[in-house]
């Protein structure tokens, strides 16, 4: 046995092994202390290896789903390693190599590897949540990801640059990734896969052959690195599935310019899908979420990850928002319908995974029916707008296959296949048979123990079954002498504590009719069973088209809802570069102080081209972060076809999205935190375009006040003058002020607040003018710090101003300073010969130079030199 399961062991490297043995799951030395710890189990020993006993933990089969689930939360890979055989199989394949039967051991094959990113079982999968898995390739400087959803069976290919990989994969969210194994470009926590799986013939040649197409030019226009991805991805599903491809429906190609970018920094400050703290609850999808279905969750996420680009199609998704917000009864109604909607899309995923149930087969059925339904309300509807004209068609068109599924099925069929049970009476004239003859034999036995309790007059007698015994006849202990002599037509066979136990030839012959019926019952239901999971296989594309159908309604009417609870509008989408929003709300700390009973004042945001970038001061807590980021949010959530918390919004297409929080807000993320903000900052300076839109709360605080100052400084005027892009700028430091008189489309805003009776009162109201002072005593005291030390604190504060108006603050001599534009145009100092050649070579990209253009190069140096 230990010779078998170090074999396997070797072929799980890297995973924990489950290894079966009867009901349990067991694990061995280094894993069972290992998985031990993280369930809490008790860790025990058996036999020896090597003179040592060996450490091991199990756990039962039939729970094994949740330890599971804790294993793989806790970041392990699991290995499955069941019996292929039964023992007596085992025994047989001894016999015919001859050797003795007693030694053999039942074969036992790893069926499976269960890894984050790979799971189905709905126990281990959150159901509003996308469970994506992503594998990256490199060809020619180029990356390409694969990702997919093996739950639903989606598989997106995309391409980008080295350098925005990051924030590709912080849009994706996958829960695992696979790359190369000499991976170097990022991220750190990869799963590796050998490299020659990542080529993009393979990965070609695989697409084709799952989808039966002798090109893939139908889906798509692939690029090289797409397919060494798709690649890998596909060989290392193969890998974990042991060789049973999960549902892959045809690869869609993510072009690079389909949706406003987002970088990681920006999706984690602005707690999208999650907080900074890494929860759902105080994200923003989870005041927006009012979808009724785990899958419309799912696209939800999916939408704001990804906002839209175009006009068109942003207006495509809010004029079905507005559709449903119009009719609040219908709305009502489909939401109720809605929630009772099996998740089909999931169930469709176990099936063509190989690890379907009846129940999926069950919630297949139920979920298009209820599909069609929804099809034949909707469509007597007036006035449809174009998207949900588009989405009907993918309702219907399953009636063969609900008809087949409706008769085959009982009403609610069981998890678990290994009963039966799950195939409906009537749709089988010999499984029909089967059972009429085990009910009969169970009518008999039933009419058998009356009879015998007549016979003996022993009122107690009862005939009863178990899974070690089959049927047997118990009487208690006083009346098993009665029925012990030979002629009592009883066999004995156990004697209890209490109680006697005995056969009698026709119980026998009735328990063996009910177990030769059952057995072929059982058959029969099985072949049955893969029949319908192969006409549930065949039809999976359309499937998939129906649950995307359905995940599209839910999130237009859940929107609608949350549009028509919190009074939000629609969103006017224009294509300048203007935003424009009256009476704007930040969703969720409305929310948050909503609950409390206090009431968000709204704000106003006026930004375009001749007045785009604001600065904003004023004190401590007087709501300037909240106005940045509402500001966001809203063309976040317009961009993803969302109505806004607001007045009136007009919003003009934003190409990237980027947010910047001051170094000293994050210091729980260990780099050198001012390094962290200026690393982001640079992200800006250089990706941001014209049609970007920008918020900067506190940039440069995470150093020196001179420091931050001059960066602050030097930031404000790069955005202003070079990119020219949207922005909001926070700051506290007044100097910035000055900045108005050299940059005219700068303007000067403050987050009011007043002194009433010694104390602060902050107003949260947005007021156009430079804030006239910072309120920092007035905050501390707010905040609990002890009278004398403010006390103590202003006598220093007067002093300082003293000295301020002495020698001008530390931004004197600022004024004098040329302009950022200018300073960009000094004529730069002349350079030697060598210098010159070296700026040439450093300047030079080898790879785009052709072998002839390289050979010119050369000989143009050496005429320099
Ligand atoms: P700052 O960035 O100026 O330090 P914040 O934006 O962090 O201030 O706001 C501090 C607190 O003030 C928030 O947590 C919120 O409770 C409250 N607040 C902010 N803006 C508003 C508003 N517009 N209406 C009501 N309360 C607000």
């Amino acid at each position: 046995m230990m010779q078998q399961y170090l074999a396997l062991k070797e072929q799980a490297a890297g995973s924990l092994l489950f290894y079966r043995m009867g009901d349990f799951f067991e694990l061995f030395f280094d894993d069972a202390r290992e998985a031990a710890s993280i369930l809490d189990i008790a860790l025990t020993t058996r036999g020896e290896h090597g003179g040592a006993p060996v450490p091991m933990c199990g756990v039962p089969v039939h729970s094994a789903e949740g330890y599971l689930a804790r294993l793989i939360k806790a970041g392990q890979r699991v290995a499955i390693a069941e019996q292929v055989e039964t023992p007596d199989e085992a025994k047989a394949r001894a016999k015919s190599e001859g050797r003795p039967s007693s030694k053999v051991l039942v074969k036992r094959d790893i069926v499976r590897f269960v890894t984050a990113g790979t799971l189905t079982e709905e126990a281990l999968l959150n159901p509003r949540k996308a469970n994506l898995l992503a594998a990256l390739a490199e060809v020619r400087g180029a990356v390409g990801i694969a990702s997919c959803d093996i739950s639903t069976g989606t598989v997106v290919l995309e391409e980008c640059a080295p350098e925005m990989l990051g924030a590709r994969l912080a849009r994706i969210g996958a829960t695992e990734i696979v790359a190369p194994e000499d991976w170097s470009l990022g991220p750190e926590d990869v799963t590796f896969h050998p490299r020659g799986d990542f080529s993009s013939d393979a990965g070609a040649e695989r697409l084709k052959a799952i989808h039966g197409v002798a090109t893939l030019d139908g889906f798509g226009d692939f690029s090289r690195a797409m397919l060494a991805a798709a690649g890998g991805l596909i060989t290392y599903l193969d890998h974990v599935g042991r060789g049973n491809l999960p549902l892959l429906l045809p690869p869609v190609v993510r072009a690079s310019a389909s949706g406003m970018e987002m970088d990681e920094a920006t999706r984690a400050s602005l707690e999208i899908l999650q907080t900074q703290s890494g929860g759902r609850q105080g994200s923003l999808i989870a005041t927006l979420d009012r979808c009724s279905t785990g899958a419309g969750s799912r696209l939800l996420a999916e939408d704001l990850a990804a906002p839209l680009l175009e006009r068109l199609a942003i207006n495509d998704r809010l004029e079905l928002v507005e559709f449903w917000r119009a009719r609040p009864i219908h709305r009502a109604e489909l939401r109720d319908t809605l929630r009772a909607l099996p998740d089909i899309g999931r169930a469709l995923g176990r099936i063509v995974a190989g690890r379907g149930s009846p129940r999926d087969l069950g919630q297949i059925r139920d979920g298009l029916a209820e599909a069609v339904r929804i099809h034949d309300r909707v469509r007597g509807e007036s006035d449809r707008p174009s998207l949900l004209d588009a989405l009907l068609p993918a309702l219907t068109g399953h009636g063969a296959l609900i008809d087949h599924l409706a008769h085959a099925l009982v009403a609610a069929p069981p998890t678990e296949r290994a009963n039966g049970g799950f195939i409906a009476d009537g749709y089988d004239a010999s499984l029909d048979e089967l059972r009429e003859v085990s009910g009969n034999a169970r009518r008999a036995i039933a009419a058998m123990e009356a009879r015998y309790r007549d016979q003996t007059g022993i009122a107690s007698l009862k005939i009863k079954h178990n899974g070690v015994l089959g049927y047997f006849i118990e009487v208690p202990s006083r009346h098993g002498d009665a029925l012990m002599h030979a002629d009592s037509g009883f066999t004995h066979r156990q004697t209890m504590k209490g109680a006697v136990r005995f056969n009698s030839l026709s119980l026998h012959e009735e328990a063996s009719r009910i177990s030769e019926a059952g057995g072929r019952a059982l058959a029969a239901e099985e072949s049955h069973f893969e029949e319908l999971i192969e006409a549930v296989g065949t039809a999976r594309e359309a499937i998939a088209h129906t649950a995307a159908a359905l995940a599209r309604i839910d999130v237009a009417a859940g929107n609608a809802e949350r549009a028509s609870e919190g009074d939000w509008t629609r969103p006017e989408i224009t294509e300048d570069t203007g935003i424009a929003i009256r009476g704007g709300r930040h969703p969720v700390v409305e929310a948050a102080l909503a609950k409390q009973g206090d009431r968000f004042v709204a704000n106003d945001c006026a930004l375009s081209q001749e007045d785009r970038l604001w600065l904003i001061g004023g004190p401590n807590m007087g709501g300037k972060s909240t106005f940045l980021r509402q500001n966001a949010l809203i063309v976040l959530m317009a961009q993803s076809g969302c109505f806004v918390p607001a007045e009136n919004a007009r919003i003009g297409v934003v190409d990237r999205l980027f947010s910047r929080v001051g170094a000293s807000d994050n210091l729980a993320r260990g780099r050198s935190t001012f390094m962290v903000e200026m690393v982001e900052t640079a992200a800006i300076l250089s990706q941001a375009t014209k049609r970007s839109f920008v918020i900067l709360d506190e940039v440069g605080r995470g150093t020196s006040t001179y420091d931050g100052l001059a960066l602050a400084w030097a930031v404000v005027e790069a955005v202003h003058s070079r990119i020219a892009c949207r922005c909001l700028f926070a700051t506290h430091y007044h100097e910035l002020a000055r900045l108005a008189e050299s940059c005219e489309s700068l303007s000067l805003h403050h987050v009011r607040a007043r002194e009433w009776k010694g104390e602060l009162v902050l107003l949260h109201e947005l007021a156009r003018g430079p804030a006239d002072r910072s309120y920092g005593l007035a905050v501390a005291k707010l905040a609990g710090v002890p009278d004398a030390v403010v006390n103590r604190a202003s006598q220093v504060l007067a002093k300082l101003e003293e000295a301020r108006t002495e020698t001008g603050g530390i931004a004197a001599g600022l004024g004098e300073l040329p302009l950022f534009a200018a300073s960009l145009h000094q004529p730069e100092p002349k350079n030697t010969p060598e210098q010159e050649l070296a700026a040439k070579l450093l300047e030079t990209d080898i790879d785009s130079l052709s072998p002839r253009e390289a050979l010119d190069l050369l000989y143009d140096l050496k005429r320099q030199a």
